[in-house]
């Protein structure tokens, strides 16, 4: 069976058609500027065809879907002969609120329970749905499948949920914890319980995924017990231009002082904030390392702080949550940034020596590829383990759809 993939954004749609058979993927691309004017890169994977890579009108994300569909089968540039080759399709859906702690199959109580949950989501709800629902039109028949990034979360016992303000904003709004990322965390802390034995019972892990958005689990038993982001992808670590948690004072305090709206402080909070805020230099940690490891950038000074506070940060939260777990006996880095930068992780387990973890340094200079880095006498292990949330929400798809 052939399942599509679909991430859809306010102004963006990502892709990837999977062939379950073999999990490879056959094709994959974006539309970019939906709503504006339009582009498409499309790539054929399975087949050696030309990439298409060109502005078209995309009025919307139905135009969207139509042109991918296009693609997907045309002569020029398909992977597959006609619809009726494509077996479902699987939604990256952002806020499940406390409705989903699963993937479902998309009905009408689907789609409302993800519309209900617009005001935890404001900014991806509605382009989920608009994703979802230019499919529903586009290949009417065809079973759709959500898989939600907050799912994964859902097991957190109350006292990691609860926030200390009014019980009733709770009561009345849903007000909580509800962590982002689960597709990833799931994957990699069930693929770290294969390499610590294959029995979840009993294992204590920590996950760490850390990209341009970043977010930090404890998993015990294979579920997941706490995670750094909040209500919104806002909260815990800094990230590249979020500011992860901050005092909440700050925020009527620089209102008053830089004679800013509410909206314009959390516009500050959530685009300039973070790496980018403190180092003055860029959002993308590659951009940083290379500023903080030249002495005569007029920002070095900056970008090394910026990645200093960074780095503390993930030494913090992996530490709180040895002491959630009681204790840990893996953790996990993965995403852009953990899969990828060898001093980011020498940093934060270096901060963790005390807590008896150690890597081995020269295994630590893989990147991007599965691998256990434990140091000797490390009283944790310690892996980098590829994430791959569109082959979870492939697999999940096809075992709801075959079910
Ligand atoms: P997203 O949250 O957008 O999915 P990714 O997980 O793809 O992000 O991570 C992207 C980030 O990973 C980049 O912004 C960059 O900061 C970081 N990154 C990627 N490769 C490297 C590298 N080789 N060294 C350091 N950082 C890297």
């Amino acid at each position: 069976m052939n399942v599509l993939i679909i991430n859809a954004g306010s102004s963006s749609l990502k892709y990837q058609m999977f062939d379950m058979k073999t999990e490879e993927v056959v094709a994959k691309g974006i539309c970019e500027r939906i709503g504006i004017d339009g582009h498409l890169k499309h790539t054929p994977i399975s087949n050696g065809k030309p990439v298409f890579d060109e502005d078209i009108t995309l009025p919307t994300h139905s135009e969207a879907i139509t042109a991918v569909l296009d693609k997907l089968t045309g002569a020029e540039h398909g992977v597959v002969a006609s619809l009726s080759e494509i077996g479902a399709v699987g939604h990256r859906v952002l806020h499940g609120g406390q409705s989903f702690s699963e993937s479902v199959l998309i009905d009408d109580a689907v789609i409302k329970a993800i519309n209900d949950n617009i005001p935890l989501g404001p900014l991806h709800n509605p382009a989920n749905l608009m994703g979802i629902n230019a499919c529903l039109s586009a290949m009417p028949g065809v079973p759709q499948v959500a898989v939600f990034d907050t799912a994964f979360h859902q097991t957190m016992p109350e006292k990691a949920f609860i926030y200390a303000i009014p019980y009733s904003y709770y009561e009345k709004y849903n007000v909580r914890r509800y962590g982002f990322h689960g597709t990833s965390h799931r994957y990699v802390s069930a693929e770290a319980v294969k390499m610590l034995g294959g029995k979840a019972e009993g294992t204590r892990v920590i996950t760490c995924h850390l990209g341009n958005g970043s977010s930090i689990a404890a998993v015990r038993d294979g579920k997941c017990v706490d995670t750094s982001m909040g209500m919104t992808p806002l909260e815990g670590l800094p990230m590249g231009t979020r500011s992860g948690s901050i005092d909440p004072a700050i925020i009527e305090f620089v209102a008053n002082h830089e004679g800013l709206t509410r909206e314009e402080v959390f516009d500050v909070l959530n685009k300039k904030s973070g790496v980018l805020g403190i180092s003055g230099v860029s959002s993308d940690f590659r951009d940083i390392e290379s500023a903080a490891a030249d002495p005569s950038h007029p920002l070095s000074r900056r970008s090394q702080l910026a990645l200093d506070v960074f780095r503390y940060n993930v030494a913090k939260y992996i530490g709180s949550y040895m002491a959630a777990l009681g204790g840990a006996d893996a953790i996990v880095f993965t995403a852009g940034l953990g899969e990828n930068s060898a001093e980011l992780r020498e940093a934060v387990t270096d901060q963790l020596r005390g807590l008896g973890v150690t890597i081995d340094r020269d295994k630590n200079k893989a990147r991007g590829k599965l691998l256990d880095i434990t140091g000797e006498g490390s009283t944790v292990r310690v892996f980098i383990i590829p994430t791959n949330e569109e082959l979870v929400i492939a697999r999940d798809t096809k075992s709801i759809v075959e079910a």
